[in-house]
């Protein structure tokens, strides 16, 4: 029998099936049945995380706390159950479910912290007897809408600070991935919430998404997803005079120069490019690898990527999971086909693999002889594709990795402490890595990009705080 889960709004389950979730490993195994909230439900729910804010923002810190600490510790205990859940439903292998799903885990426990470690400023005014201070306070009703690639671990980083510093939430996730979305508003639900708090609002991103976008009640929204879409966000928050968080798209670059050590090269290359099946906005879509290297560094890869096992995502055995679906999958093999005709010589796969059950499995492709110029090396593709553009020497290379109009994550395969240096400091990303993947990164420190990448404050760690609150500055004489 099929499950129902419903949407969560004012501590209630509601509505009827609206939509069914399907298994991309296997296209005959229905994941679950899920409530579709309309623009009334969006409505509703905005309405009780504004009722609810008053008291949830004003609670303790130990309110707080106890609520984000019982959740992390649920999901950690729960880890292998819910990280075969996600690895269902999303595609990806069972070790990067789990591992996701411990990092969910890590992030409520790190915010739970958080909780008790607020703090402000208290400081003399320029007028004798004035004293001032500076304290931050919640923004109030958040939006948060999600992508599907990290079914649990994006809301995670977004949900456990909005918590965390007093604000209530209206969370709309992405429609391929509503059971991990649940999972976790199921367990912070249970572990004491106010009603009202945290509301859960399943549906199409046209309706719910921009239910959310047209509220005047909505105070801020953190976004994660495509540029298209976050355009729209950014366009209808300027509107509302909100505060909006953009997280969007990569075409991240990874250099590998001469001097790199090979097995690290391809170890970063492999990794970052085609973990994940190469659904992560963080992978390394770009390989810049100069001259000296680039024949030995093409033929290794080619030889690990024959490798590598593709299969069913709950498959212990499996490397690559599929596709997530028909769409994205259709998206890949039109890339694939365009860098052809652009004259990029498709090295290694790209095409679709037939395994026991019917799912959207593909061969990671690895294009060579590509140009920066070239729509595989400018546009998103967001599946198991890469290219190899050659390069003369680190000068060109730098150049060619900037020369793109996102900034999420760079990075450098290299033994020289110089380059490593000046490609830190020159790279015009948010995130850069020295040997290792442009993908995969800690929870405890500031992730964002630059340029089409990322619009406002940074995301987690303590950096987080800057967007889930906003400052108050208090002036007492007290005579
Ligand atoms: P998407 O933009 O299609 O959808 C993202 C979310 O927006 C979904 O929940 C969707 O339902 C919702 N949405 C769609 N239309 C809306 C509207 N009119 N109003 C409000 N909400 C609306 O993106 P996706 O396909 O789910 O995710 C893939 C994209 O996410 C890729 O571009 C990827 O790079 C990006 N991504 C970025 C990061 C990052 O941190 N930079 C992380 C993961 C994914």
């Amino acid at each position: 029998m099929t499950v129902l889960r419903k949407n969560l709004i004012d501590g209630e389950w509601l509505g009827e099936a609206g939509s069914r979730n399907i298994n991309p490993s296997n296209t005959n195994d229905v994941v679950g049945e899920y409530a579709s909230a309309g623009p009334e439900e969006a409505k509703q729910a905005i309405a009780v995380a504004k009722a609810a804010f008053p008291g949830w923002s004003r609670s303790g810190p130990l309110a707080r706390h106890a609520v984000l600490k019982k959740t992390s510790d649920e999901i950690m205990a729960r880890k292998d159950e819910i990280g075969r859940s996600l690895a269902r439903e999303e595609g990806k292998t069972l070790a990067e479910g789990v591992g996701e799903t411990i990092r969910a885990a890590q992030i409520f426990d790190f915010f739970a912290g958080e909780t008790l470690r607020l703090s402000g400023e208290l400081v003399p005014s320029v007028r004798p007897g004035v004293g001032v201070e500076m304290t931050r306070e919640g923004v109030g009703v958040v939006g948060i809408i999600t992508p599907w690639n990290f079914p649990i671990a994006i809301p995670a980083w977004k949900i456990a600070p909005a918590l965390a510093y007093g604000n209530t939430i209206v969370f709309k996730p992405a429609e391929l991935v509503p059971e991990s979305a649940w999972t976790i508003v199921d367990i912070l639900h249970r572990a004491g919430l106010p009603k009202g708090v945290l509301n859960l609002v399943m549906g199409k991103g046209s309706v719910v998404g921009q239910a959310m976008l047209d509220s005047p009640d909505v105070n801020a929204i953190s976004f994660t997803g495509s540029v298209g879409t976050g355009k729209r966000v950014a366009a209808a928050s300027v509107e509302h005079m909100r505060k909006f968080q953009l997280e969007m798209g990569g075409k991240n670059p990874l250099v590998v120069l001469d001097d790199a050590d090979l097995a690290v090269a391809v170890d970063c290359a492999v990794n970052g490019a085609y973990f994940s099946t190469g659904q992560r906005c963080t992978a390394s879509s770009r390989l810049i690898v100069t001259a000296g290297i680039h024949d030995r560094f093409v033929d290794a890869m080619k030889e690990r990527l024959d490798k590598l096992v593709i299969g069913d995502a709950l498959d212990a055995k499996t490397q690559i999971g599929p596709v997530v679906d028909q769409t994205q999958l259709k998206q890949d093999e039109d890339y694939i086909a365009i860098g052809r005709q652009e004259g990029a010589e498709l090295a290694f796969g790209g095409e679709r693999l037939e395994r026991e059950t019917p799912g959207f499995y593909l061969r990671p492709a690895l294009f060579t002889g590509a140009t920066n110029a070239m729509r595989i090396s400018r546009e998103e593709i967001f599946g198991p594709v890469a290219n190899v553009i050659r390069v003369k020497d680190y000068d060109e290379a730098l150049t060619v990795a900037n020369d793109t109009p996102f900034g999420l994550t760079s990075g450098i395969c290299t033994t020289s402490l110089k380059h490593a240096t000046h490609f830190k400091r020159n790279s015009e990303a948010g995130m850069v890595m020295v040997n290792l993947p442009t993908a995969g990164v800690d929870f405890h420190v500031p992730f964002g990009g630059r340029k089409g990448s990322s619009y406002g404050p940074r995301e987690q760690g303590r950096y987080a705080m800057e967007f889930y609150t906003t400052v108050k500055t208090a002036y007492t004489f007290a005579g």
